[in-house]
């Protein structure tokens, strides 16, 4: 492969043109390996970014998508349908909340988050009680794009360098009790009294059901988010929950909220529903709001992109909730947990460590000091596996298919890495 070609010319997520990164060439990908121009093996612990739940190359989704290339690729969805859209959609009903019960196909995570935050404030305007305001959390994230960069924590996405442009929303303090934590009251606190005090111009709360993922990871206790609900309720404002990272089945629940038994207002998944092979998102909301906004000034949901309810992606999703609905999710993501709380708490050994938390088939090492990329970068590649930490952490989401040893692999070569100084910066930097 042509790396310097790639070097020269080619923006990766969040580089940079004047210091490009070290880029790993990688030529096919088959079960839970990623394999390198010469055939190294990589153990993936990343399910390249929460998408991969079933692992690469997987036969009935690789055969899904060829059936469907035979057909047709794409079509436009104004004013036609078809099969794989209809299957995918009845697939995601029956799994979803039973309140959800209209689905917009969006095409990527941050646009089923625009869709969202566009329904919600349709739904006033239809209501003839306009409200521009959202409430979220920080360290949340929901995004890159303008609406959904709005609603992410004002720090790790920059606000500043955008300052003028982006629309202001309310951030309330993140949730500080762990999920495996006993509860305290006080942690509701903040978003409380913001939502309070500004309710009658919040069109939504926003936010990630008990992991908040690209923010921090950080990994919450389920009252938060039951006592969120309620507030929503008493105070008459939409709940919006973004599934897209903790969708199907990655926390050991179908969709995170079930943890807290609330259901949502509006609901975005992305990420894992297509198990990683193409881009594809949804929105799904109530009848009550889908009407809401159909009556509205507008008179229908004003959104509508090109690759709308694309069949090529639409079959493959059908392929993998069909999987999902098969249900060995369900002890393949809690032998990982258990794996997870086994080992983890061990490497609190290491005086680099500062925290540990799994949940599901999540694991997360937060460390004291921020890592060394390109060194920790090539020692995992040295050691068999990919993994890819930002920051103070280091984390696994390995797909669902993962047996123990290749977790057990995972986790001998963060605790490598513990214990190799150089990858880390030091204190001083
Ligand atoms: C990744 C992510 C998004 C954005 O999805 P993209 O497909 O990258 O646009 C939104 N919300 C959450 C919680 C995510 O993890």
């Amino acid at each position: 492969m042509d790396l310097t070609f790639d070097r020269q010319h080619i923006w990766h997520p969040y580089t940079s043109t004047l210091t490009p990164l070290t880029c790993y060439p990688v030529s096919h990908a088959q079960g839970v390996h990623l394999y390198l121009d010469d055939d190294t093996p990589l153990i993936d612990g990343m399910s390249s970014w929460w998408a991969a739940i079933h692992g690469y190359n997987h036969p009935e989704l690789t055969q899904a998508a060829h059936r469907q290339l035979d057909k047709m690729a794409h079509v436009m969805f104004g004013g036609i349908t078809h099969q794989p859209a209809i299957e995918v959609c009845q697939r995601l009903l029956k799994l979803s909340p039973p309140n959800l019960q209209h689905i917009f196909l969006a095409d990527s995570g941050s646009v089923a988050v625009e869709v969202s935050l566009k329904m919600a404030l349709q739904y006033w305007q239809a209501k003839g009680e306009p409200r521009a305001k959202f409430l979220t959390l920080r360290h949340g994230y929901h995004g890159d794009t303008f609406a959904a960069m709005s609603v992410t924590d004002p720090e790790n996405s920059m606000h500043r360098l955008y300052k003028g442009f982006l629309p202001e929303h309310l951030f309330a303090d993140s949730p500080q009790i762990g999920f495996w934590q006993n509860w305290q009251e006080h942690d509701i606190d903040d978003f409380r009294s913001k939502l309070i005090e500004h309710h009658k111009q919040i069109a939504a709360v926003i936010l990630e059901p008990i992991v908040q993922g690209a923010g921090g990871m950080r990994i919450y206790h389920p009252e938060f988010l039951r006592q969120v609900r309620a507030l929503c309720d008493e105070y008459g404002v939409l709940l919006i929950l973004d599934e897209i990272a903790t969708g199907f089945g990655r926390t050991g629940k179908l969709f995170a909220c079930q943890h807290a038994d609330v259901e949502p207002d509006i609901m975005c998944v992305g990420k894992a529903l297509t198990g990683g092979y193409m881009t594809l998102a949804a929105t799904l909301t109530s009848k009550q709001v889908a009407d809401t906004v159909c009556s509205g000034e507008a008179q229908c949901f004003m959104h509508g992109p090109t690759f709308m309810g694309n069949p090529l992606a639409c079959a493959v999703a059908a392929a993998s909730l069909a999987l999902i609905e098969q249900g060995s999710w369900q002890t393949q993501v809690a032998q990982i947990e258990a794996q997870f709380a086994a080992r983890l708490p061990t490497f609190h050994a290491y005086p680099n460590v500062k925290d540990t938390r799994w949940l599901g088939a999540i694991g997360v090492i937060e460390t004291q000091r921020p890592v060394n990329m390109e060194v920790i970068q090539a020692l995992f590649v040295k050691l068999g596996v990919w993994i890819r930490p930002f920051g103070r952490l280091i984390y696994l989401m390995p797909p669902y298919i993962s047996a123990p040893e290749h977790i057990a692999a995972l986790l001998d070569a963060v605790a490598v890495a513990l214990q190799t100084p150089d990858c880390f910066q030091s204190i001083d930097q």
